[in-house]
């Protein structure tokens, strides 16, 4: 039987000749030759003041909570429908989190609610570009000046997307970015810190760098490298910069075929939406798409699970996701207690279908096929 699956990895080419000039060039430990490729394309490309790789998206989010000098007791705004890491980076520094509903139409945080969660206490509003959908971003930032709160875009689905035409992750103080083997550009693992905000850059490459003045040294502004700050090892090895950066000469030709796939999904389940079986993603009219994922939303939360066990056992390796983290084993006795009902439903009717860069259009119909076969 044919067996679809949810992720495939894609090579888009030089993946392997750039880590053996990586390793030929003397150094395969951080700030290399591929990692400085890596900065200076998106610092180029979407205009960045100060990107940073990382190994992950949640160490960038890690650096961030740093930056922002989040400390115990201060509150930081969040949606509940994300990752776990977007909350966690910030628990961390001791943070509290409050946590934020979603829209009723789409997964991305509900500007409207905000206001009421600010208190004297909040410090931070994290935003999460859900999909790759950009989160109303004006209005976010309009609310945090007012406020003098920092913001954070978790752009972890976002490369490659805008809002009104700006790139994600360079609108708020700080941008997160993930390259994880699930997201539109990979490396495996791997992330990256957009600094936004000039009077955040000196501090940003200390805290990467273990709190030590390692890069000024490097690059001759000090004479010799020493502790002046907290930090940790947040860069990658070159390696994971030469596996990126072979990626990111192909990030056109990625996003086409990724585009491609969504397209279909949305052509060929449209019927199905208009018999009113199910929902497709509504792309607020400020965003692009980036093709980052497809997902349908079902009726109901029975009619998810028993469709998802569906798809499961005739080879179609759909998935779920989020579990909500404010009711989650985790943090549930620490949150207020308010409903936040877009997220509940959201999170119990939503199913990710296979997504992938070279998914055929044959999978992609009988994935369709399936879902058909069920309504
Ligand atoms: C994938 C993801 C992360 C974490 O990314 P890692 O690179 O795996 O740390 C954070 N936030 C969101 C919304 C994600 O989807």
């Amino acid at each position: 039987m044919m067996q679809v699956h949810f992720n495939q990895p894609y090579m888009a080419g030089e993946e392997f000749q750039n880590i053996i000039n990586g390793a030929l060039s003397g150094q395969i430990s951080g700030n290399g030759i591929f990692t400085k490729k890596c900065h200076e394309f998106f610092e180029h490309r979407y205009g960045i003041r100060k990107a940073l790789l990382t190994t992950s998206c949640s160490d960038a989010l890690e650096m961030a909570a740093l930056l922002a000098d989040i400390k115990s007791g201060d509150e930081v705004i969040v949606p509940s429908f994300t990752f776990v890491s977007t909350a966690n980076a910030f628990v961390l520094r001791g943070a509290k989190i409050v946590f934020a509903d979603v829209q009723e139409d789409t997964p991305i945080m509900d500007v409207d609610t905000l206001e009421p969660l600010i208190t004297k206490k909040t410090r931070a509003i994290v935003v999460v570009h859900y999909a790759g959908m950009a989160c109303d971003m004006d209005r976010i930032m309009a609310l945090a000046e007012k406020h003098g709160l920092i913001v954070v875009e978790d752009a972890a689905h976002a490369v490659e997307a805008t809002y009104k035409g700006q790139p994600l992750g360079t609108i708020g103080h700080f941008g997160s970015f993930s390259f994880h083997e699930t997201k539109n550009v990979i490396s495996g693992e791997g992330g990256m810190i957009s600094v936004n905000d000039d009077r955040f850059v000196k501090r940003s490459e200390i805290i990467w760098e273990k709190g030590t003045n390692r890069v000024a040294f490097k690059r001759g502004q000090v004479d010799k490298y020493q502790w002046v700050d907290v930090g940790s090892s947040y860069l990658p090895s070159d390696i994971i910069a030469a596996v990126l950066f072979a990626q990111l000469t192909r990030i056109d030709t990625i996003q086409k075929m990724r585009l491609e796939v969504w397209k279909r999904y949305d052509q060929k389940l449209k019927p199905l939406q208009e018999e009113g079986k199910l929902q497709l993603p509504v792309i607020p009219e400020y965003a692009s798409n980036n093709g980052h994922m497809f997902y349908i939303v079902t009726n109901s939360p029975e009619e998810r699970d028993k469709l998802l066990f569906h798809l499961n056992i005739n080879g179609v390796m759909a998935v779920i996701h989020y579990l909500p983290l404010h009711s989650s084993s985790y943090y549930e006795d620490k949150h207020d207690g308010r409903p936040l009902p877009n997220t509940d439903r959201f999170a119990s009717c939503i199913i990710r279908l296979p997504f992938y860069n070279v998914l055929s259009e044959v999978q992609q119909d009988f994935v369709v096929e399936k879902l058909k076969a069920f309504f």
